[in-house]
């Protein structure tokens, strides 16, 4: 019985940890009570109307992957009306504007995403139904971008200075195949100083990213000569050969999946081919795999290419005639994966702003532009964008105006308070 007094001490201590205030609940108290910030905080209301317009205007314009440009110059516009009169679209498309601090030691981020997951010639067109608004991409990431338009307008009209300077990115190329390309461009050699990066992309309120789940994707394309299947019969088949890889990286990377942290793959497409009566010259297919943890990403993908080379020279083994088969294994994603740890500020800020509005935050793990500097060790987390919507990436996706304010508010003080609200 000694054991379980002691596992109920611990379990009191956790409780009542929980429930009692941190510094950091304080600090972000005690910014909220400034003046100017109050202030930030009625504007967001008073703006209400203004930020569905413009939800509503950015949803219209569509922005497919890898054509984000149409969408990128309205969004430099509204940058700029709301106070940031240099902003700026830089070398791949991602719309950026500078907010100098007092002291401009260090830069934070706050970052929404241009792109949706729709292809050209998709119906935009918002509609009304009840309190909904309906429309593809209305939520991931349109709300995300007129989220940030508002947060500048409240901090300009607010006069909120902040120490550090921040750094507002309307990104490209955030989903799929896009590769979170907007992002990467903005962490190369050279590219602008950032020391803490805020995305803003996600339904649920409580969401406060501090993991990173990685991808690999791959092009897996087998090619042989082909010819006709009764008369050329011998040749090697790269349909056979594709089924044969994926047989046996199914096989083991069934097995590796089962214990660990978590670790996905799915074959999602598989496709080549001529005819029934035809060997095929070509058969390709789409992998994509996933963890939580690099090292295992790493190993999942070392099986993957395992399956791959064994059935690349077995099918050759078993061909009579012809040219070798040959295959294209193209990387075509890839998404870096990390951990930023629970107790770094900027983590236990946007936990303690999120309980500063009454909601119980919760750390989740995802896959958004925060990968890219969770992945180099910077400070990132990718919140949620406030009221209520659902159907993300499907035709039905909605977005409902449920306490919008707050997400939007939230958003503010996490952010001033990681540049540091500049007393005035
Ligand atoms: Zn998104």
């Amino acid at each position: 019985m000694k054991q379980f007094s002691i596992a109920s001490v611990a379990l009191f201590v956790t409780v009542t940890a929980i429930a009692q205030e941190t510094d950091t609940d304080r600090e972000i108290k005690d910014i909220a009570s400034r003046p100017e910030i109050q202030r930030a905080f009625e504007i967001i209301v008073e703006l209400e109307p203004e930020t569905e317009r413009n939800l509503i205007e950015l949803t219209e314009i569509p922005a497919p992957p890898f054509k984000e440009e149409v969408r990128a110059a309205r969004y430099l516009e509204l940058m700029r009306d709301a106070g940031i009169e240099d902003a700026s679209i830089d070398e791949v498309g991602n719309v950026l504007g500078e907010w100098p601090g007092t002291e401009g030691h260090e830069t934070v981020a706050l970052v929404a995403h241009l792109d949706t997951v729709f292809p050209e010639g998709t119906d935009v067109t918002v509609k009304r139904k009840g309190d909904q608004l309906h429309a593809p991409g209305i939520g991931d990431d349109t709300r995300g971008l007129a989220l940030m338009i508002a947060v500048i307008q409240a901090m300009k009209r607010a006069e909120v200075k902040t120490k550090d300077n921040v750094l507002f990115v309307a990104s490209v190329g955030e989903e799929g195949l896009g590769d979170l390309r907007g992002v990467k461009h903005l962490f190369r050699e050279g590219g602008p100083r950032i020391d803490q990066f805020i995305a803003v992309d996600g339904g649920s309120t409580e969401r406060v990213l501090n993991h990173a789940t990685g991808s690999h994707r791959y092009r897996l394309t087998f090619k042989g000569p082909g010819g006709h299947s009764f008369g050329a019969f011998g040749l090697g088949n790269p349909a056979h050969a594709l089924s044969r890889a994926i047989y046996y990286f199914d096989q083991a990377a069934g097995e590796y999946v089962i214990s660990g942290t978590k670790t996905t793959y799915n074959i999602g497409r598989i496709g080549g081919g001529t005819s029934i009566n035809s060997i095929p010259f070509e058969n390709w297919a789409e992998v994509d795999m996933r963890s939580n943890d690099p090292k295992r990403l790493e190993e999942i993908d070392a099986i993957f290419q395992k399956a791959v080379k064994r059935a690349l020279d077995e099918q050759n083994e078993l061909r009579r005639d012809g040219e070798p088969l040959t295959v294209d294994v193209d990387l075509i994603g890839d998404r870096p994966s990390g951990l930023v740890d629970p107790s770094t500020l900027l983590i236990q800020r946007a936990l303690a702003a999120t309980r500063y509005f009454g909601v119980e935050p919760s750390l989740t793990t995802g896959s958004t532009d925060a990968n890219v500097p969770i992945a180099r060790g910077i400070p990132a987390t990718t919140i949620g964008r406030g009221g209520d919507g659902g159907g993300g990436h499907s035709l039905h996706e909605w977005w409902a105006n449920k306490d919008g304010h707050l997400g939007i508010q939230k958003a503010l003080l996490i952010l001033v308070a990681s540049a540091g609200l500049a007393v005035k």
